[in-house]
C-alpha cells in the first residue's frame, strides 16, 4: 500500500513502514459482501452475552447530557474503580480503550533512540505503538509448539533481549491471540531480574477470565515493582467493546506521567456511565465468565470430535490448528460463506491457525456445524 501512496513521503520514517491494524470483520460488511442475512461473528472475543442490563439504563440518563464535554478526570469513574481495585485514585489512568492506554505508554517512554521488547505472537498493538514511535522493537521467539505451554510467551527469551537502552516491555496474560499465560512465580521472577530503567507492561485484558481461584491479584505486587504498569479493559468481559474504555494501574508517578501526554477527554461520558454500571454489577461479570467456562468446553468437546486441535487457552477463545495455511485459509472462506466470522491470524505468523471467539451455546454449535461440513466437502 505504501508504495503507491503519493503521500507517503511526506510521513514520518517509522509511519512509511507501518502496516495498519486488521480488525476481525464486522457482521454488516460479511452480509453485505456475500448476501448473507444470518451473520455470527466470533472473531473479536467481545462477550456474546453483552454488559450488565444495568448499562442501558445509564447510557439512556448520559444520554441527556451528551452536548456537554465529558469530565476530563474521569473523577466518579475514577473513585468507584480505586475502591473497586484497592488502589488510590492517583494510580488510575482510564484511556478510550485499554488500546489508548497501550499507546500513552509507548508516546511517554519512547523514542527513536531507545526499545521495547514483546513476543513474536503478542497482541500486535504492541508493535503498532512501538513502531509509531520510531523506537527498535526487540521481538523474542515464543515456545515452541512442543512446548508445555506452547506459542506462549518465553520469558528468559525476552529477558534476553533487555539492555541499557530497552524502556518497555509488553507481556500479554493470558495472551491474544494464543490464549496461553503464565504462572505468577515465572512472572514474579521476571519483574525481579528487570533493571530500574525498565517499564514492564502487564496486559490482562483477559483477567476476569483467566483468574483462578485463590491467585494473588498482581495490584498487590505494584509495590514491590513501581516500575510494573497493569493494562486492563472494560471491553472483554464487561462488554463494553462498542464504548472504547480501558485503564493502567501503575505507580501515581507513571500515572503523572502519562497524564501529561494524553488527550485531555480521552473518555466519552457514554463510557464513563456505562463502566460505572458495569462495575457495579458484579453478578453479571460472574454470570458471564461462568457462560464462557461452559462455551469454552463446548467448544473443545466438538473440534475434538473434529479431530481438530488447538492451543490451550485461559481467554475467552481458541486458536484452533488447521494442520497447514492452505486448510486454515480455506476453513475461513467456507465459514464466511456459512455466516460465520471467524479471525485468521496469518498477520500474526500464524497463518495455519484460525482463533474463535467462545460464543454463545447456539453460536457455537452453528460453528461446529459448518466445521464439520467443511472437512465433509473436503
Ligand atoms: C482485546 C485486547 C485488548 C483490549 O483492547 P481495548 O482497546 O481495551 O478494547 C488489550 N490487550 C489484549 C491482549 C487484547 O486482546
Amino acid at each position: 500500500m505504501s508504495a503507491i501512496n503519493p503521500h507517503s513521503d511526506l510521513a514520518a520514517a517509522a509511519i512509511r513502514g507501518l502496516a495498519p491494524y486488521q480488525p476481525g470483520k464486522p457482521s454488516s460488511e460479511l452480509r453485505r459482501e456475500y448476501g448473507l442475512r444470518d451473520v455470527i461473528k466470533l472473531a473479536s472475543n467481545e462477550n456474546p452475552l453483552g454488559p450488565s442490563p444495568t448499562v442501558k439504563t445509564a447510557l439512556l440518563a448520559a444520554f441527556d447530557e451528551i452536548e456537554r464535554y465529558p469530565d476530563g478526570a474521569c473523577f466518579e469513574l475514577r473513585d468507584a474503580l480505586a475502591s473497586h481495585l484497592q488502589v488510590t485514585p492517583q494510580q488510575l489512568t482510564l484511556g478510550n480503550g485499554s488500546n489508548d492506554v497501550l499507546v500513552l505508554l509507548a508516546e511517554t517512554f519512547l523514542t527513536e533512540r531507545v526499545s521495547a521488547v514483546y513476543d513474536q505472537y503478542s497482541f500486535v498493538v504492541y508493535r503498532l505503538a512501538v513502531q509509531a514511535c520510531g523506537a527498535q522493537a526487540h521481538v523474542s521467539q515464543a515456545n515452541p509448539r512442543e512446548h508445555a505451554m506452547p506459542l506462549g510467551h518465553d520469558l528468559a527469551a525476552m529477558r534476553a533481549l533487555v539492555d541499557q537502552n530497552t524502556r518497555l516491555v509488553f507481556i500479554a496474560n493470558p495472551n491474544n491471540p494464543t490464549g496461553t499465560w503464565l504462572e505468577h512465580d515465572e512472572l514474579r521472577g521476571f519483574l525481579r531480574d528487570m533493571p530500574e530503567h525498565v517499564i514492564t507492561v502487564l496486559d490482562e485484558a483477559y483477567l476476569e477470565y483467566a483468574r483462578q481461584p485463590g491467585e494473588a491479584d498482581t495490584l498487590s505486587w505494584l509495590k514491590e515493582f513501581p516500575q510494573l504498569v497493569i493494562v486492563r479493559t472494560f471491553s472483554k468481559a464487561y462488554g463494553l467493546a462498542g464504548l472504547r474504555i480501558g485503564y493502567c494501574v501503575s505507580s501515581p508517578s507513571i500515572a503523572e506521567l502519562l497524564n501529561r501526554v494524553r488527550q485531555p477527554f480521552n473518555v466519552n461520558s457514554l463510557a464513563q456511565q456505562a463502566a460505572l454500571a458495569a462495575l457495579a454489577d458484579q453478578q453479571w461479570l460472574q454470570q458471564g465468565v461462568a457462560a464462557n467456562a461452559a462455551s469454552l468446553l463446548q467448544l473443545q468437546q466438538g473440534l475434538a470430535k473434529l479431530g481438530l486441535r488447538w492451543i490451550p487457552s485461559r481467554g475467552n477463545f481458541l486458536l484452533v490448528d488447521f494442520g497447514s495455511s492452505e486448510n486454515a485459509a480455506a476453513c475461513n472462506e467456507y465459514l464466511l460463506r456459512a455466516g460465520v466470522i471467524v479471525r485468521p491470524v496469518a498477520n500474526y505468523g500464524l497463518p495455519a491457525y484460525l482463533r474463535i471467539t467462545a460464543g454463545t451455546e447456539e453460536e457455537i454449535q452453528r460453528l461446529l456445524q459448518a466445521l464439520a461440513q467443511f472437512a465433509d466437502s473436503r
